[in-house]
């Protein structure tokens, strides 16, 4: 491989700016790039308050703080991306859009370098189509929130190289994360491919008047070990993205067991996408604390009562 030393992110979302926030931390120089200058900024903002945080838990000084930030320069150029070494894409999760970034990505970097989308849900194999070279390209699929999540997805496309593999995996673990190779590109990969039946499932629970949100999510942590219940997870992911990769799951497997559940369509047109909306099997206060008293007012609206 050779030497990595400049990052290329696209997109200063969730995703691109916690993905820009961990290559800057572990000694990389980055590039990130977003359409307009208040969504770059609006990146390094939150890049700003996560360090904040660290510096706060004295894990980073505030002279170590600066040093990660000074490691990232926001554009909204492109071509800026011509000598980067590595491009990862964090954009919205939409093939045209996928597909018209990295043609265009592809026009400006070098030949030798390696592409890698974070997409959650769609195909490696049909982003890649779009490329001359498609050899290169490779999911690399980080999670929320990828400071802190250890685990990074790296999917083969039909087309992919194992070089291209072997580069993700040496530059994942170059940042200190844990990777795993799905071998096929098939949807969800292989977390999402586990945890979307749980979530339907847990939703089934709810709407059958077995348990509460509450006492399902409580059963998950203390039953399972999992650090978040169903519920408190699909509201900190978003409802509304674990209902399009539910749709697109049933339409990519055609199989009507991956079907959203009713109380899930009912909520989209409701508003209720979760945290970030104030509400979704949860309600939120200003802060985003969960409100327990609305729980059980949500779940008697949500069985119909
Ligand atoms: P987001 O909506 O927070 O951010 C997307 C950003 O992409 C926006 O700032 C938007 O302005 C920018 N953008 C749009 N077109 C662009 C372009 N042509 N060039 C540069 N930037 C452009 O979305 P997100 O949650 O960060 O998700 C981004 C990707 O990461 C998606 O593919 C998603 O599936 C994947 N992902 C999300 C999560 C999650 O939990 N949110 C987890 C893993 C993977």
């Amino acid at each position: 491989m050779s030497e990595i030393n400049t990052i290329g992110v696209i997109g200063a979302g969730s995703m691109g700016a916690g993905i820009a926030n961990v290559f800057a931390s572990n000694g990389y120089q980055v590039i990130l790039r977003d359409i307009e200058d208040k969504f770059v900024q609006g990146g390094i903002d939150r890049i700003s308050k996560f360090l904040d945080g660290s510096v706060k838990r004295g894990k980073l000084d505030e002279a170590g703080k600066e040093e990660v930030l000074g490691r990232i320069t926001g554009t909204t150029d492109l071509k800026d991306f011509k000598d980067v070494d590595f491009v990862v894409e964090a954009v919205l999760e939409k093939m045209d859009l996928k597909q018209e970034v990295f043609k265009e990505v592809e026009g400006i970097v070098r030949d030798d370098i390696v592409l890698a989308t974070n997409t959650s849900s769609l195909s490696i194999t049909e982003i890649a189509s779009a490329l001359e070279d498609p050899s290169r390209f490779a999911g690399m699929h980080f999670f929320n929130p990828p400071q802190v999540m250890k685990l990074v997805e790296i999917i083969y496309g039909y087309e992919t190289s194992d070089e291209t593999v072997a580069v993700v995996r040496e530059v994942a673990e170059s940042i200190g994360k844990e990777t795993v190779t799905v071998h096929k590109d098939s949807p969800g990969f292989i977390v999402n491919r586990i945890m979307i039946p749980q979530m339907i499932e847990a939703i089934k629970v709810l709407e059958e008047g077995i348990a509460t949100p509450e006492d399902i999510d409580k059963a998950m942590r203390y039953g399972l070990n999992h650090p978040m219940g169903s519920f408190e997870l699909q509201d900190y992911a978003g409802v509304d993205i674990g209902y399009y990769v539910m749709e697109y799951f049933e339409q990519e497997y055609g199989d009507p067991r991956w079907t959203p559940p009713v109380t899930m369509k009912n909520m989209m047109r409701a508003g209720r996408f979760g945290k970030k909306a104030g509400k979704g099997f949860y309600d939120y206060d200003e802060e985003g604390n969960q409100l327990p008293s609305e729980q059980a007012k949500n779940q008697e609206k949500l069985q119909g009562k």
